[in-house]
């Protein structure tokens, strides 16, 4: 693979921190340029960044010294200095979408961590070992913006990811038809330490604003299928959630009750499981785990602490898959929400976009 130049927007951030981390020592993409709000511009990244780095890993040494630019100002010199970018930033929704298409526009591609544009119907919202297919759809919006090079794929909302990637292999098979799903989730998720919200300190707060619609509503997307350069979401199945912020630095846990229209297997659903494989494994990701899914026979598994960090952080964790009285089974599922779930997942959707091409 070619190498690419990457910049990231909202590198000051949480989950910029860990893209710069992530790309350190990335064998395709190199970060050559670095943007925030005005508020940091100019400024060195060491500098912008002050107290604020949030990761038990240092800052990488190569970018401690570089200049962080302004994302809105400073267009024409990142258009200079990148192929393409990653965006993660804290704006209003209709702020992130004038950002992400103006980068767009001037043909800069940008892989956005952002929910402003997830429910345009020609953005793709990939995890590419659920949908890969959906970068079908870049033509169609490259032809809506006017551009030849220029789009924006995002990736999907973190709390999906500890348990979409485990019913996706069981929904065709058996038609999943009823999920009801309680997320627990890291306080990182809010772009936060325990130093900057010592109020979550033993605490539990029973509301994540917009979560439990997005929860209910991309996994449909997910599920979609590209139709005449759009991708149009599933119908089925029905989803209810609750979303739950608790004091956990990083990974959410959803416990999660499915029925479908044929009653599955317990076994066969873990066989499932167990030798599920993809696009991303297959064409050897650099960012994709080598086991997608890992399961844990033990009745107090899968543990934050232990499984978070799994491949890397970009594995899926299950156990506990039993029937259940009111549904056809139970199970819980955990995810690494910066890493799967935030720029992790998002690296790895980049390298899927790098190896179909749609980064030339
Ligand atoms: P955060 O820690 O609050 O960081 C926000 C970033 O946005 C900072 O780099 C900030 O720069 C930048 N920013 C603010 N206004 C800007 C502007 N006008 N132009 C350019 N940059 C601007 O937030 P976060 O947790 O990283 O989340 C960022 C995005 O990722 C959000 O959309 C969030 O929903 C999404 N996300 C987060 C997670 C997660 O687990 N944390 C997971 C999935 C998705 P300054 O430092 O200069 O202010």
């Amino acid at each position: 693979m070619r190498d690419f130049r990457v910049g990231i927007i909202g590198a000051t951030g949480m989950v910029g921190q860990r893209f710069a981390t992530l790309l350190e020592n990335h064998p395709w993409f190199h970060v050559t340029a670095l943007a925030a709000s005005a508020r940091s511009a100019g400024k060195t990244y060491e500098e912008a960044i002050g107290s604020r780095w949030a990761l038990t890993v240092p800052m990488p040494e190569s970018m401690k010294k570089m200049p962080v630019y302004d994302a809105e100002a400073d267009l024409d010199k990142m258009k200079e200095l990148v192929d393409f970018v990653f965006c993660a930033v804290n704006l209003p929704k209709a702020e992130v979408k004038a950002l992400e298409e103006m980068y767009a526009k001037a043909e800069i591609p940008v892989m956005s961590n952002n929910s402003a544009n997830r429910g345009v119907p020609d953005v793709p919202m990939i995890v590419p070992e659920l949908n890969p297919e959906h970068a079908d759809v870049i033509p169609a919006q490259r032809k809506r913006l006017g551009t030849k090079r220029g789009f924006i794929a995002v990736k999907s909302n973190c709390s999906l990811q500890c348990y979409v990637p485990l019913l996706s292999p069981l929904r065709e098979l058996y038609g999943l038809n009823k999920v009801l799903v309680c997320t627990y989730q890291a306080i990182s998720g809010a772009g936060k330490t325990f130093e900057r919200w010592p109020e979550m300190v033993d605490n539990l707060i029973p509301y994540i604003g917009g979560e439990e619609e997005k929860s209910e509503q991309e996994p449909m997307k997910l599920w979609g299928k590209v139709v005449d350069g759009a991708i149009v979401n599933a119908e089925r199945p029905l989803i209810t959630a609750q979303c739950l912020r608790v004091p956990v630095t990083d990974g959410h846990t959803a416990a999660v009750f499915a029925s479908f229209d044929r009653k599955p297997d317990i076994e066969e659903i873990k066989k499932i499981w167990d030798s599920y494989t993809s696009i991303a494994q297959e064409a050897q990701l650099p960012s994709a785990p080598k086991k997608f899914i890992h399961y844990f026979e033990e009745n107090d598994q899968p543990q934050i602490k232990t499984a978070r960090d799994l491949e890397g952080g970009m594995a899926i964790s299950a156990g506990r898959l039993r029937p259940d009285t009111q549904y056809d089974i139970k199970f819980i599922g955990m995810a690494h929400n910066t890493l799967r779930g935030a720029a992790g997942g998002a690296v790895e959707m980049a390298e899927l976009m790098a190896v179909k091409g749609y980064l030339d």
